[in-house]
């Protein structure tokens, strides 16, 4: 119940006679051991019933693939928000259940552009509520004494419930500190998932009072993956770096040579953040925009560490990721900053992929090669056994064996191969009049003289 509850099992959907194989069981099981930092037996052990006694968060632990740290779940679209304290809790004097809250606030606001103002009627962006068991208003039950202490929506919602069955209290051992759930239960409503650092405010246990209390490096960083730092100069300064650096720095390997955009194929295309689009060939990537395209620069001047000649690109609004695919390797980038731990091996997908898209309708992403692909959820753990699975069991009227693909901010989905691309509808159908020429509608290159018409029937001879 414990591994089901937290996410670290998750029941079928199309099986339903309800019993987990053993090694389901035990994977979870080590999985649970693994971000608890305990022994890896598999084995329902005693240390392990412990820790599954313990006092924790009401959330799932969606611990993603093994390789992430700080979890992202969502993020507000202003930086300046609203709370309200809708009642308080009889086992703490009114203001220093106040003081609590407030200093909760403080971990978060000290290191992000963040700014919480606090209101005392009408609608508010967060609200704490302290309630017992079950309630009007809340579809989440509380437990009784100790187990799930609190619980939180993610944005952009906003509420912030504590058990009322708990003892809270401030600046002791006893009971359980307001302050400190408080804080943790903020960072959900923040957009922060679950840590597996067990030290970190983001743990999904609750580990005591500690007076030194402070954030863990990886809620700082989760926290600046979604808001930035607190002074936002560097942010700015890497935004503006796209359209500043033009001058490349030395490069000791060969270069590849340079690419000409009109010609020969993609190797990917990548929806990014801020609503640009980049394209890679060789060494070398450009923006794309509906006037024109932007000078070519070297991968690694805008992406320090990434080589060239990728496989593969695709950018989650999810989750604020980039993943860049080469060979049997993955490089995850925050904007233009490279992960720690990365790049890593791919252990479940294939290697060598020909393409890679976000799709906005289930939040998923899809990998391609050859003709098949796997459908990948970066929040919850993946059974990859069934894959990959046949593309034309999915899409209709495509080509196998990509180039590249996106889904791109008009809603379609783009999937380019040789000189061509295809757009697919909704239903993931490739539209009519497809393939068109890549060079000419997305690379605003001049026509081809192969007889491609244009609408208004410019002549296609030039150029
Ligand atoms: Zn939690
Ligand atoms: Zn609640």
């Amino acid at each position: 119940d414990y591994l089901i509850q937290y996410g670290y099992l998750q029941p079928p959907l199309e099986e339903t006679d309800g019993q987990f194989g053993e090694a389901e069981m035990a994977e979870a099981l080590r999985s649970f051991q693994e971000a608890s930092e305990l022994p890896v037996t598999g084995w329902l052990d005693r240390e392990t019933k412990t820790r599954m006694a313990q006092p924790r968060c009401g959330l799932q632990d969606p611990f993603n693939q093994k390789i992430l740290k700080y979890l992202l779940l969502g993020r507000w679209r202003k930086r300046n928000l609203t709370f309200r304290i809708l009642n308080l809790t009889p086992d703490l004097p009114p203001q220093m259940v106040r003081d609590a809250l407030h200093a909760a606030f403080d971990y978060w606001t000290a290191v992000t552009p963040l700014s919480f103002r606090e209101v005392h009627a009408g609608h508010a962006d967060i609200r704490f509520f302290f309630h017992r068991r079950r309630v009007a208003g809340c579809s989440h039950a509380f437990d009784g004494p100790g187990k799930v202490l609190a619980h939180a929506d993610i944005p952009e919602a906003g509420s912030v419930h504590f058990d009322e069955d708990e003892m809270w209290t401030e600046g002791t051992s006893r009971g359980i500190n307001l302050r400190i759930i408080a804080a943790h239960e903020l960072g959900h409503a923040l957009g922060l998932g679950h840590s597996r650092f067990p030290k970190a405010l983001m743990a999904p246990v609750y580990l005591g009072y500690r007076p030194d209390f402070r954030l863990h490096p990886d809620d700082v960083a989760g926290i600046q993956a979604l808001y930035g730092k607190k002074s936002r100069r560097k942010e700015e300064e890497e935004i503006q770096e796209l359209d500043l650096e033009t001058i490349e720095p030395p490069s000791p390997k060969v270069p590849s040579p340079v690419p000409d955009p009109c010609k020969g194929e993609l190797d990917a295309i990548l929806f990014g953040p801020h609503l640009k689009t980049y394209a890679f060939k060789g060494d070398y990537v450009w923006t794309v925009t509906d006037s024109g395209r932007g000078p070519l620069r070297r991968v690694s001047t805008l992406w320090p560490g990434l080589s060239g000649s990728l496989d593969a690109a695709v950018y989650s609004p999810r989750t604020g990721r980039i993943y860049f695919f080469k060979g049997d390797q993955v490089w995850v980038y925050i904007g233009f900053k490279l992960e720690a731990g990365f790049p890593r091996r791919l252990v479940h997908v294939g290697p060598n992929l020909d393409a890679a898209l976000y799709w906005p309708l289930n939040q998923k992403i899809f990998l391609f090669k050859g003709s098949g692909y796997w459908q990948w959820d970066e929040l919850a753990w993946n059974d990859f056994s069934r894959y990959p699975k046949p593309m034309r069991g999915l899409f209709t009227g495509a080509p196998a064996g990509l180039s590249a693909a996106v889904s791109w901010k008009n809603g379609g989905i783009y999937f380019f191969k040789g000189s061509s691309y295809w757009r697919l509808n909704r239903q993931l159908r490739a539209e009519k009049g497809y393939p068109r020429d890549t060079a000419h509608h997305w690379m605003h290159c001049p026509p081809r003289a192969t007889g491609i018409a244009l609408p208004n029937g410019t002549d296609t001879s030039s150029g």
